[in-house]
């Protein structure tokens, strides 16, 4: 037997102060999109914006329905946007950021699980890490280098060949 490890490393920021100019730029982007939900149900509006490798910039908020699970993320939005528009296009970096009647937007949320399976599928079809800065309307900021990092020992379509 030998025991295997993971780490990941990745940033926080006390605010987005702190972040350059670029990535507080992106943020905020995503702070606005948040204003394009569509979350009656759950009350919490997420935006996110990513810069691809183009330079163009695409944006995706949460989309639900009164079938309350069958509702899409902002970042699977985002990725569906990018990948019709810009087919195989890599993306540098997606900001994501969120509001709420019932919660405080002030720390960061990272993607849900469907969302990681799909960032890491992203990341392998076109060859490219995705760079995630994640924060809420205030308060600290993460930047991680790698969005597959959020997904040890993935599911990928390597296992289907
Ligand atoms: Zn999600």
């Amino acid at each position: 037997m030998k025991k295997s490890e993971y780490t990941f490393s990745y940033e926080v920021y006390d605010s987005i102060d702190d972040l350059t100019e670029e990535d507080a730029w992106l943020l905020n982007e995503a702070r606005e999109v948040t204003e394009h939900a569509y979350a009656p149900y759950s009350h919490f509006q997420v935006g996110a914006v990513a810069k691809m490798m183009n330079g163009e910039i695409v944006a995706g908020s949460n989309q639900e329905n009164a079938s309350f699970p069958v509702g899409l993320c902002a970042e699977r939005v985002l990725l569906a946007s990018a990948s019709s528009l810009y087919p195989k296009m890599p993306i540098e970096s997606i900001a994501v950021s969120y509001q709420s009647d019932n919660v405080e937007s002030d720390h960061p949320i990272t993607p849900c699980g469907i969302c990681r399976q799909t960032l890491q599928e992203f990341e392998n079809r076109v060859g490219h890490p995705v760079r995630l800065i994640l924060g809420g309307m205030q308060g600290k900021v993460f930047v991680i280098p790698q969005a597959s990092a959020l997904l040890p020992l993935a599911f990928t379509s390597e296992e289907l060949k």
